[in-house]
């Protein structure tokens, strides 16, 4: 696979570290447990978007683009990031923020990501829960093309072929290390949202013959969908990078029992999560991904889905600065 085919900007702080956490797996007493430090990318406190907007970012440019236009919830990760590569680019930024959690929590609606977002110049216009932000951006795009603009369009998380690219790049880099240190993957879990993450990796392992088994535990849409979103768009990208034999339906696999109340509502286990991998490990997770990934590893260990010699790779894919839009979930629930 030549992914050097493709357009690309190097600024993620590649490759990322492989850790052991011996602490979280004695406390759980069951499987070897690593991490793959995503949160560590490098750009603006890091996190899983950087990669995808190395092949996002470098599209725009390709195209000539002056304004970079994109969607998430109020405390979208992926909008911190796209706001900090667009003002290192010198590229306007205009985010579209849905009040998807429906709160008027002042740390929710300010601190956090918004804060950040708003420190790297970008434009935050506010839109309802519900409606459907990727159709929302377009009529933005006409009003930036009227003024004489040119607008480059990314879609939520990122996720489409070209933005998960570099979760291909990343499913390349994992098996490296895990050849160079003679390190055998059992199996990798993370946090699936819009999809792109979960998607690159199966194709990369697909077209690499890896054969290292995803779990992606989900954080909004039932499995069935989740499934479906994450096949699609891995289809979408094994075409493009002419992976032969394409992917295999049986490759997609999403674990949805772990999003409680809904997409970015706190649960018990995401904030037991949060607490065990700090307490630990010294990591942060967030609340809204990593924190509700993680808690499904740990209900999976306790329930022994593992067996107690299987090297188990968390993939941390950031979002502490979620944290800080959190503030009352942690207040309460610390023990
Ligand atoms: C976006 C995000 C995810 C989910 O990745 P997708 O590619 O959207 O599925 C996981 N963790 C964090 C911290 C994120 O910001």
């Amino acid at each position: 696979m030549h992914l050097a085919r493709f357009p690309r900007l190097h600024f993620a702080h590649l490759p990322t570290p492989l850790e052991p956490m011996e602490s979280l797996s004695r406390a759980l007493g069951g499987p070897r447990l690593w991490v793959k430090r995503d949160d560590c990318t490098g750009l603006a406190t890091g996190g899983n978007k950087t990669r995808k907007l190395e092949f996002l970012m470098a599209d725009a440019v390709a195209r000539g683009a002056d304004t970079i236009i994109t969607q998430g919830a109020v405390q979208t990760n992926h909008g911190r990031q796209t706001a900090a590569i667009a003002a290192k680019l010198g590229l306007r930024c205009i985010i579209l923020l849905e009040n998807r959690v429906e709160t008027d929590d002042e740390d929710y609606l300010k601190n956090g990501n918004v804060l950040l977002d708003r420190l790297f110049g970008a434009e935050l216009r506010p839109y309802p829960a519900g409606g459907d932000m990727n159709v929302a951006m377009e009529p933005v795009a006409e009003e930036v093309r009227s003024g004489g603009g040119k607008p480059y369009l990314i879609p939520g998380g990122g996720s489409n072929e070209t933005g998960a690219l570099g979760y291909v790049n990343c499913a390349i880099e994992l098996t490296y290390q895990a050849n160079e240190r003679g390190l055998r993957i059992d199996h990798l879990v993370h946090a699936t949202g819009s999809a792109g993450t979960q998607a690159g990796l199966v194709t990369g392992f697909e077209a690499l013959n890896s054969h290292i088994p995803v779990l992606g535990i989900g954080v909004r849409a039932p499995k069935a969908k989740q499934e479906e979103n994450v096949y699609n768009l891995a289809c979408r990208v094994a075409e493009k990078l002419e992976v032969r034999g394409g992917i295999d339906r049986s490759k997609v696999v999403a674990n949805c029992d772990y999003v409680g109340g809904g997409y970015g509502v706190p649960t018990d286990g995401m904030r037991e999560a949060v607490q065990l991998f700090a307490r630990h490990e010294g990591l942060l997770l967030d609340p809204v991904y990593s924190g509700k990934g993680a808690a499904g590893l740990i209900d999976l260990v306790r329930k022994g889905q593992f067996s107690r010699n299987d090297n188990i790779v968390f993939l941390h894919t950031g979002g502490a600065t979620g944290l800080f839009a959190y503030r009352q979930t942690f207040e309460r629930g610390m023990n």
